[in-house]
């Protein structure tokens, strides 16, 4: 069968939520797709791995609207293959469980487009590892079933006979099984499955705003009623569900269930981020500000033609280092044309920024702060003589550059190569997602983020009913920033480094906790 040239579509399981469920291959497809229909993902995060000038296009379904029809889906998957694309066919979970990949491939199959496939983590899967609910046991469960209330999220009725599935000894994963839950319970208890049979419902699994309601067969539809879980949501039936109230190993981590804002810009929000959510946290990140790369190339060329002058290098931020090397090796492609100086850095993460260069950093001053490392080089060096290249934005250099210059330093050039302005966050679907919830926490990270942050207050209004934050502080600077506008500092992290924070935080947050009920919904916490 002769196969259209170059094209592909690959049909690729996307997981349940959490990225780090996704496979290697299939971040691999992602990243080299020429284009990627998908449809509402569970964890948009994920398209963020696609390539810059990637087509991405939507299939799902808009608010108010119907879902786009299969056949139309089909036909972008064609015109694409058609146009010699590689295309990834993003689907939630696996693209064979309840997904209609079954109908693309063979259409794919009919139009003679060649496909592959690449399986993901199907809801039940990921939702019963981080519920710690046991699928199979050997004394309670020897079989599985996946089943689903629905067969078209569009139809809403229900085409199964549950009375057939109404089993002991096995247990049952109920996708899309929320909005046909007093049919699905009637059934299965006509079928002659007893009402003390323990039943789960888990929301959003895992994410970080998973919640599940702890039930029993015979109570599911009323306990259903008096909580606020729905779709997308699936339901485990079987004598395996009652580990779930032991093995909650997810949802017991010390941030879930907190909401907490990280203001940092996209770069540096990452590790961040990452710390809080390996902590359980649902992050949202705030970019109040934007770091924008701009230098004068006049002076960079300058700069670089001079640079075995520098006897010291000081970098006073990871943006600073980023672009720096970005141009350096562009303009020289061996990082020994650095030559002997030395190298001094801003803070632990300026330092990590140059370290992935293989590069040692001579000076990382104890506080993180341009007045210590002034000091800090006197005390080591004695400054009277040295040439100092300083690399910065356009806000932090005048306290290293002029103290240098008041003590004596024999040379000090700076090289400004990125500007710090302020993101308008009115149309931000973070922001959003602040102003009607709230958060917890907001984690500021340097005055400038406080500032940034009370001049967007507008922006930033929270909606009635959402969580007022408590706001946190790195340093003593950033709680001075928050104390000259009046805002409270709820506390301080010890020491000015992201880990101590995250600590912090923990125990700023859980010093009122009382025991975890046993069936919460962790989203209103
Ligand atoms: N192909 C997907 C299922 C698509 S049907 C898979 O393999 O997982 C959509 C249904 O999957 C939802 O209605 C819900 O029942 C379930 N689902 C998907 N993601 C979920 C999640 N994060 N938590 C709970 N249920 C989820």
């Amino acid at each position: 069968m002769s196969k259209k040239s170059n094209s592909i579509v690959y049909l690729v399981g996307a997981g349940p939520g959490d990225l780090g469920l996704l496979t290697v291959r299939a971040q691999e497809r992602i990243a080299e797709a020429d284009a990627i229909v998908y449809d509402k993902l569970a964890n948009p995060a994920l398209l963020e791995w696609a390539r810059p000038d990637a087509e991405c296009i939507y299939v799902g379904k808009c608010a108010g609207q119907h879902s786009i029809p299969q056949s139309e889906i089909q036909a972008i998957l064609l015109k694409l293959a058609e146009s010699g694309k590689k295309v990834v066919r993003l689907k939630g979970g696996d693209p064979f469980i309840f997904g209609r990949g079954g109908e693309e491939i063979e259409f794919l199959h009919q139009n003679e487009v060649t496909y592959e496939i690449v399986p993901g983590v199907t809801a039940a899967l990921g939702a019963a590892a981080y519920a710690g609910i046991p699928l199979s046991h050997r004394e309670f469960s020897s079989a599985i079933t996946f089943l689903t209330g629905h067969e078209d999220p569009e139809k809403q009725t229900l085409q199964l006979d549950f009375r057939k599935y109404a089993q002991d000894g096995s247990t049952l994963c109920i996708y899309m099984g929320v909005g046909q839950l007093p049919r699905i319970v009637t059934e299965l208890l006509e079928g002659g499955l007893n009402k003390d049979t323990p039943a789960t419902i888990i929301q959003w699994a895992t994410l970080p705003n998973q919640a599940f309601l702890d039930s029993s067969l015979g109570n599911l539809i009323k306990d259903h009623q008096a909580s606020e879980i729905g779709a997308p949501a699936i339901i485990f039936i079987g004598q395996a569900v009652r580990y779930s109230a032991r093995n909650n190993w997810f949802t017991a981590r010390p941030l879930f269930g907190k909401r907490i804002v990280v203001t940092r810009t996209r770069d540096q929000a990452g590790r961040l981020s990452h710390l809080l959510t390996a902590q359980g946290a649902d992050v949202i990140e705030l970019p109040f500000i934007k770091v924008e790369t701009e230098f004068d190339p006049q002076v960079v060329a300058e700069v670089f033609a001079e640079m075995a002058v520098y006897e010291w290098i000081i970098f006073t931020s990871a943006n600073g280092v980023r672009i720096f090397f970005d141009l350096l090796l562009k303009a020289y492609p061996d990082i020994r044309c650095l030559g002997p100086m030395r190298i001094a850095a801003v803070g632990r993460a300026t330092a990590e920024a140059i370290e992935a260069f293989n590069l040692k950093v001579d000076l990382v001053p104890q506080k993180a702060n341009g007045d210590t490392l002034v000091n800090e080089l006197i005390q080591n060096e004695g400054i009277e003589s040295i040439k100092v290249l300083v690399v910065t934005g356009n806000l932090n250099r005048k306290t290293i550059v002029s103290r240098l210059e008041e003590e004596g330093c024999a040379i000090v050039d700076t090289l400004p190569l990125y500007a710090t302005r302020q993101n308008d966050l009115k149309n931000s679907p973070e922001a959003q997602r602040y102003r009607k919830k709230g958060a917890h926490a907001i984690l500021f990270t340097s005055a400038s983020t406080v500032q940034s942050f009370s001049e967007q207050s507008e922006a930033l209004k929270l909606k009635d009913g959402a969580i007022r934050p408590a706001l946190g502080s790195i340093g003593p600077m950033t709680s001075a920033a928050l104390k000259k506008r009046g805002m409270e500092v709820a506390y301080q992290a010890p020491e000015s480094n992201l880990e101590h924070y995250v600590v912090e935080t923990i125990s700023y947050l859980n010093q009122n906790k009382t025991n975890k009920s046993k069936s919460i919904c962790p989203t209103s916490l």
